[in-house]
């Protein structure tokens, strides 16, 4: 991660099909475009790539989300169960649509803990949104017997985990929908965009609709669509949609890059008892875009973050429980509700509710995670370099709190 590290001469001659025609938008247009459906394009070859039925392009991973749970009718007064661990967007996209972000805690998975999703529902439980944060996966399996048994819907938020699969299917096609993101720092980039997957026609017409005004796309030009419900523009540009189409026959390789640092890292790593490593429900699906690892206790862990920076090596290095976009200990603005527009009382009310709930369970596991991203354009000089480098702070840490004991 990430696609930008790869910008080259294909994104540039893509670009450039829709800059010498000049036609930016993805609908309409039909003559002057002279048969360059950029967007059009992309979809198919993420269908192809990904496996699903149906893609549908945005203008961003949030707008995605968004336009997922409209499809999915999630909206005033439903529970969606969601992890402690996530990027501000997946609690955003459920804010925006009325319903109630239900924050439980995650496990060594760093993502959702099928026993606290179990905990967590109540009668107005709509949906589980797991979040496949840092290139892996939830347990899928668990959490769509879950959904089974209680009639829930499943929303994947694939949007860091591009690339990634669970029993031999691409993350974000397993459940009800599935969203990835590709901002500028994602697996794949559009500069800007996001798409929603689903294997449900009445899914995807849905969020055709709702990201495009409520278009119907069914009339000879725009003027002509009927408006079958009240939608919004979440639409993606031509000039983002090629950028992702360069990217998108890049994924292979970049995957493999991944793999390869990755597995290295691992097994440096590896050399140090103390060290242990997320764990993964299906390990050959993991897109290896970080690799995520802990300490035995946050003292350590935060001893171990200080050297990295004292080192000038700490890039590239996340300690998530301190960070402000990523962990619900840092997440005030959601905590006291704190919105533009006044929210009804009763959803504000819900929302503040996440401040007085007990996170020591993902605490216990934050605290002791660091996450590296694997670069794509390290050399294997550097890339060894690296992981000499992080084995001897560690060591050198581990060494001093047993001397300090
Ligand atoms: C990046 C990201 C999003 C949102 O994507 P944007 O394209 O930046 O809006 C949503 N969820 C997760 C987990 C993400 O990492």
């Amino acid at each position: 991660m990430p696609g930008f590290e790869l910008w080259g001469a294909e994104e540039r001659s893509q670009l450039k099909d829709v800059l010498d025609n000049g036609i930016l938008m993805r609908y309409g247009f039909d003559g002057p475009r002279k048969g360059i459906w950029k967007s059009r394009e992309l979809e198919k070859a993420i269908t192809n790539t990904f496996g699903c039925d149906y893609a549908q392009l945005v203008s961003s991973g949030t707008a995605a989300l968004t336009t997922a749970m409209g499809a999915l009718g999630i909206g005033y007064g439903d529970e969606v169960i969601m992890p402690s661990f996530t990027f501000v967007a997946s609690f955003e996209a459920v804010v925006s649509v009325g319903a109630i972000p239900v924050l439980v805690d995650v496990d060594d998975s760093l993502t959702l803990n099928p026993e606290a999703v179990k905990n967590a529902i109540t009668p107005r439980t709509k949906c589980i949104m797991p979040v496949h944060m840092c290139g892996s996966m939830a347990d899928l399996g668990a959490l769509q017997q879950i959904c089974k048994e209680h009639n829930l819907l499943l929303l994947e938020d694939a949007c860091q985990s591009i690339g990634g699969t669970y029993k031999g299917k691409h993350l974000g096609t397993i459940g009800d929908a599935g969203t990835f993101s590709f901002d500028f720092v994602k697996t794949i980039t559009c500069g800007e965009g996001g798409v929603i997957m689903t294997n449900s026609l009445d899914v995807y017409e849905k969020c055709d609709g709702y990201s495009d005004h409520g278009h119907d796309h069914k009339g000879v030009d725009r003027g002509a669509d009927l408006h079958p419900f009240v939608g919004y523009n979440f639409r993606i540009s031509e000039l983002h949609a090629a950028v992702g189409l360069a990217q998108i026959g890049k994924l292979p390789q970049i995957l493999a890059i991944q793999k390869k640092n990755h597995s290295y890292l691992k097994e440096q790593l590896s050399s140090i008892p103390e060290v242990s490593f997320r764990t993964i429900p299906d390990p050959a699906g993991d897109s290896c875009t970080f690799l995520s690892w802990f300490l035995p206790t946050e003292s350590i862990t935060r001893a171990v973050v200080s050297e990295l920076k004292a080192q000038n090596i700490l890039a590239g290095n996340f300690y998530w429980f301190d960070n402000n976009w990523h962990y619900i200990r840092k997440w005030d603005h959601l905590k006291n509700g704190i919105t533009l527009n006044a929210l009804s009382p009763d959803h504000k009310a819900a929302v503040m509710a996440q401040a007085t709930k007990d996170f020591s369970a993902s605490d216990a596991v934050m605290g002791r995670c660091i996450s590296t991203a694997i670069g794509l354009t390290w050399t294997d000089a550097q890339l060894q370099e690296k992981a000499a480098a992080m084995v001897a702070v560690i060591k050198k840490v581990l060494k001093q709190q047993t001397v300090s004991k």
